[in-house]
């Protein structure tokens, strides 16, 4: 827990609005309502101040300030987090630190494929500025349109991606971070071989905000890909699933960029209760993948696709499937990807979400399992496991009728992460830990990972102001 604050509110305030300004402090309730709620509406905190710095000079002198007067700092970015990280607790006793102001695009080289941006960048803005350029920023999940560099760094965030271009931590070069001493650790190399030794930037992927604030990193480009493919086709079986990504991959020279899971279960909610989204193929298939291929050339691409179509056929792992012939309806089809997650929120009931991964070819076996285990106890249960089976990453949704007890919920939850543990999974592929599952981790991390973790943090942060209640279970 942090040390005690050593300085008056009203001095505290006035030393914050010397180092940012009056246009980077929100001190009125109401101003500071929007900021202190979480994406998902499962916390709601209250803090001293948010402070919104636009330089890093700024951050650093924010930094240095809670640290002298014992305040501990909760980081921001666009506050699309889903395990409750970003909102501080109720005791009013921190600062919430939003990073938003710091969005310029410092550099961007064609010739490196990198470029330096900092980290209240919204990640539409820097997959478009690469674009712009005649470059890639592979990143891409729903939230796009809101969350920062910044929180998709400190979260090592995923999306759709992931099995062509890797995560947030392979997608970073470099950082530049303000210490929780107030010290800056300036590191936004471009280099791509730099073996000098602790790779430290990784320290502060996927941290959650817990060892510093990020305030600019420096990201790996891609070529634009001259042609690319938005194939959704019908299983016979969930147990096609993996065998089709198989294919996939051999038969177009491992060009999948993605590849989701999407079943009956989920195109039932979106087109439910999400406005435009079609089914887009007749007799109601139980499982379903949505798959984007790239390639060199379009000539080069339909070949490899229309012998991988052939294929797919007739060694049946498909029964039926749509290529989309524009841009219109690949649109189509990946609105019903993005609309699953809103359908299944508005549909009624209560909505327990999992972030869950087991090995690829694990998933069918998984899903049977924990389905079963759901089932027995709540036999009215709707299950909806969508997501990325592409890196074995399924977002193991259940739906409770409304009125569902917390035990209940929890006891969903309970049983999901169990199943996870005999298939050797990980309770949080790609959202982290936060403060949402931060007990359930807690029971199953191994001690000597746990205590490594506990003296990290503490050297890094002697007086524990950063991001307190991240990680902790129980508080
Ligand atoms: C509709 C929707 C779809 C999503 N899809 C995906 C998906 O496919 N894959 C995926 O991985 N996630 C997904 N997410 C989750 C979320 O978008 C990611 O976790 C994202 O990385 C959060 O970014 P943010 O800027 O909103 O961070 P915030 O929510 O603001 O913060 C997240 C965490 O990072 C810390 N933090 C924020 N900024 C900084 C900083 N500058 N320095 C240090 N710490 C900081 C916060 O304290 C907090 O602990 C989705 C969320 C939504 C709402």
């Amino acid at each position: 827990m942090p040390a005690a604050a050593t300085i008056a509110p009203d001095t505290l305030i006035d030393r914050l609005r010397g180092i940012t300004g009056p246009r980077g402090l929100i001190t009125d309730d109401g101003d500071m309502a929007p900021f202190l709620e979480d994406w998902r509406k499962l916390y709601r905190g209250r803090a001293i101040a948010v402070v919104r710095p636009q330089s890093t000079e700024e951050v650093a002198g924010v930094v240095r300030l809670c640290a002298e007067a014992g305040i501990a700092i909760v980081p921001q970015g666009g506050n699309t987090g889903l395990v409750g990280g970003a909102v501080p607790g109720l005791d009013g006793a921190s600062i919430l630190l939003q990073l938003g102001r710091m969005n310029r695009i410092r550099t961007l080289d064609t010739l490196d494929f990198s470029m330096v941006v900092e980290a209240g960048c919204v990640l539409e803005t820097v997959q478009r500025a690469a674009a712009d350029a005649g470059r890639k920023f592979p990143l891409s999940l729903g939230a796009e349109g809101t969350a920062q560099i910044g929180g998709l760094i400190a979260t090592n965030a995923g999306g759709i991606h992931v099995m062509r271009y890797g995560m947030m931590r392979d997608l970073v070069l470099g950082l530049e971070v303000v210490l929780p001493d107030g010290s800056v650790l300036s590191e936004l190399t471009t280099l791509r071989k730099n073996n000098v030794g602790y790779d430290l930037k990784q320290l502060f992927i996927g941290a959650e905000g817990t060892l510093g604030i990020v305030t600019a990193a420096s990201l790996k480009l891609f070529p634009q890909l001259r042609a690319s493919r938005t194939l959704f086709f019908a299983l016979p079986s969930l147990a096609d699933g993996p065998k089709l990504l198989s294919l996939c991959r051999e038969f177009t020279g491992d060009a999948v960029e993605s590849f989701e899971l999407i079943p009956r279960q989920g195109i039932d909610f979106a087109i439910a209760h999400v406005a435009g989204v079609v089914d887009p193929l007749e007799g109601r298939p139980e499982w379903t993948v949505l798959t984007e291929i790239s390639g060199r050339s379009d000539e080069r691409l339909q070949e490899d696709l229309d012998r991988l179509v052939e294929e797919a056929f007739s060694a049946g792992l498909v029964t039926d499937g749509t290529i989309a012939q524009s841009e219109a309806q690949a649109k189509a089809l990946w609105l019903l990807r993005e609309a699953i997650v809103e359908g299944q929120r508005l549909a009624p009931g209560i909505q327990i979400k999992h972030d869950v991964s087991v090995q690829v070819s694990d998933v069918p076996a998984f899903v049977h399992a924990a389905s079963e285990a759901i089932w027995r106890v709540h036999p009215d249960a709707l299950i909806n496991p969508f997501g990325h089976l592409g890196d074995g990453n399924i977002h193991f949704n259940v739906q409770l009728a409304a009125g569902a007890s917390r035990d209940a919920v929890d006891g969903v939850s309970d049983i999901t992460y169990r199943v996870v543990d005999q298939f050797s999974g990980s309770i949080s592929a790609e959202h982290g830990i936060g403060r949402l599952k931060a007990a359930s981790y807690a029971k199953r991390c191994p001690k000597p990972r746990a205590e490594l973790i506990a003296r990290l943090r503490k050297a890094v942060d002697p007086k524990g102001l950063m991001n307190p209640l991240v990680f902790r279970a129980g508080k």
